[in-house]
């Protein structure tokens, strides 16, 4: 492991080094998921104390990924989404790439083949010269199992092979044998037994010349192609020798392990005619059920038994096997679609909570009264605007006499000249400068952006706008009332120092000459005498 300690934490715990221990995580075939996810929370505290988004996205998903390993797929699920949106936002395309493997497997685990194999594919779409060794054989591996498991079994066996020659190529057998391991079972699967032993034989000669020992999981693919084969004395000895490696080192395999290697030895041995063997292991297997309480397995106990009792000629009892069977199969699959649907109902209420949050986040960059953009828009967007365009012009329009609309008529109808307002100022803005904006900043006062247009012609566009809010109809609203408007302008063009501060600094001292001039008028220019250019084509009737 990485020197990371907790010694170096807030000290000299650097990226690079945090990032090596990350991708041994990442990197990772041989689970041990309990405290490789210690290490992931560890890390991700880590990555917290350096600020690195990264990181933190990096170790969040080696999370979601552990949790999915150890069974807890809802979990997996819930944390992935942010990490998933976090890579696409930020065009992390190895992070993407890998939130799409993980989506795969999670998918796979619902049983929705259709879902799992489009993440496979974009999971091996997104490799590109970043991508580590583990990932490029690795994706193409489970592009593999996405397509055997879609029924595609040409298709697997071509990434199969990819995956296979990669794994040669970059010189890891270890990561061969794993592809190997996963491609011989697909072939089994499919019923393809005569090719899934070609496989199973590939299988076993590399481990013999690489000197690596089968695990107990490899033994067990190899045992039940050898029984497809007919092959039961091989079958046995295979199962025998399985069971032993996995007392030798099994501590960290799934509970689940053990009582399927018996199951297959029983299958093994059963093809033997050796029928008390067959029992004797079966026995075994379901006592460990018992226990565990694995229900899954125990579905097959029951197949198994009435299989033996219909060779042993003991139909009877081979009949109340299967019927066994078959209850524990149907209380077993509605079991799993439930579960599937709460995955699915997490997942679902995940993605709507992320909308939300996205519709709060507009939401607050929004005034509530007119729906324009506001004072938290305008800073957020104004600043790389001005910096990028260098002929941004803008404006600050204030409504004249706006007091008097309260004061005469209400507080109600002043609402309503302000909306109507922004409606005018946002349709007319439209029209001329359709990349512009327009926002409130507070009270009666507005800003208008217009990008890419140079001072003068945004002083007409404006004394437009100016008129068509002063000819407006406001009768119905207003009575007698006229409804105004006066506005400063400030170009980046000609400003000394084109800031948002600098900008809006002129056009409110524009603004404030606009309204010493008389109102309803447009001034502009950055005169440091403090009065700008006065521009009124044709006073409106104020
Ligand atoms: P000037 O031509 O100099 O701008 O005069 P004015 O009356 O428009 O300016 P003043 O700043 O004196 O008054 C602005 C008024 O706008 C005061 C305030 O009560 C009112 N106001 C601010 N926000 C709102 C609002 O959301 N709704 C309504 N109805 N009135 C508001
Ligand atoms: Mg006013
Ligand atoms: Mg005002």
């Amino acid at each position: 492991m990485v020197a990371v300690t907790s010694a170096g934490r807030g000290g000299d715990v650097d990226s690079e080094r945090l990032s090596a221990a990350l991708l041994r995580l990442e990197d990772e075939i041989n689970w041990d998921a309990g405290p490789m996810l210690n290490r992931a929370v560890e890390l991700e505290q880590y990555a917290r104390d350096l600020g690195d988004e990264l990181l933190i996205a990096r170790a969040e998903l080696s999370q979601a990924n552990l949790h999915m390993r150890n069974g807890d797929v809802t979990l997996a699920a819930k944390r992935i989404w942010k990490v998933h949106k976090w890579a696409l936002d930020n065009d992390a395309k190895q992070l993407a790439a890998r939130t799409h493997l993980v989506w795969s497997n999670i998918h796979r685990h619902l049983g929705d083949a259709a879902q799992s194999l489009e993440h496979a594919v974009l999971c091996v779409e997104l490799l590109d010269e970043t991508a580590t060794d583990f990932m490029h054989i690795w994706h193409r591996n489970k592009l593999g199992d996405a397509l055997a498991l879609s029924g595609s079994a040409d298709a697997a066996r071509t990434r199969y092979e990819q995956a296979a020659d990669l794994a040669t190529e970059l010189d890891r057998p270890d990561l061969l044998l794993a592809v190997l391991n996963n491609y011989a079972y697909a072939e089994y699967a499919a019923g393809n037994s005569e090719h899934a032993r070609h496989v199973a034989d590939r299988l076993r000669t590399l481990a013999k010349q690489e000197g690596f020992k089968l695990d107990a999981s490899i033994q067990d693919t190899v045992g039940v192609i050898q029984i497809e084969n007919q092959q039961y004395a091989e079958a046995e000895r295979t199962m025998i020798a399985c069971i032993d490696s996995y007392h030798d080192g099994g501590a960290q395999d799934d509970a689940d392990a053990l009582p399927e290697y018996l199951l297959t030895l029983a299958r093994a041995q059963r093809g033997l005619h050796a029928y008390a063997r067959a029992q004797r292991s079966l026995d075994a297997s379901r006592r460990l059920c018992a226990e565990r309480e694995l229900g899954q397995v125990l579905v097959k106990v029951h197949q198994e038994q009435a299989e033996l009792h219909a060779a042993r000629g003991e139909f009877a009892e081979a009949f109340a096997a299967h019927k066994e069977f078959f209850a524990a199969y149907n209380r077993m699959h509605s079991m799993r679609r439930e579960a599937q649907a709460r995955t699915r109902q997490v997942m679902l209420e995940t993605t709507e909570a992320r909308e939300e949050a996205e519709l709060f986040r507009e939401q607050a960059r929004r005034d509530p009264l007119t729906g324009l953009h506001n004072r938290r828009y305008v800073d957020e967007q104004l600043p790389d605007l001005i910096a990028a365009d260098s002929l941004v012009t803008v404006a600050i329009l204030d409504i004249d006499h706006f007091k008097q609309i309260n004061d005469h008529l209400s507080h109600d109808v002043g609402d309503q000249v302000l909306v109507r307002v922004a409606k005018l100022l946002e349709s007319e803005l439209a029209a001329v400068s359709p990349d512009g904006f327009a926002a409130r900043l507070g009270g009666e006062e507005f800003l208008l952006v217009l990008p890419d247009t140079p001072e003068e012609r945004a002083v007409r566009l404006l004394d437009r706008i100016r008129r068509v809010v002063g000819r407006h109809d406001w009768v119905a609203l207003t009575r007698q009332l006229p409804v105004t408007v006066s506005i400063g302008v400030a170009g980046g063009g000609n400003a000394a120092e084109a800031t948002q501060a600098a900008l809006l600094s002129t056009a409110d001292r524009n603004l404030y000459a606009a309204k010493h001039g008389g109102r309803d008028r447009v001034v502009c220019g950055s005169g440091s005498g403090g009065h700008g250019r006065q521009y009124r084509d044709s006073a409106s009737a104020a």
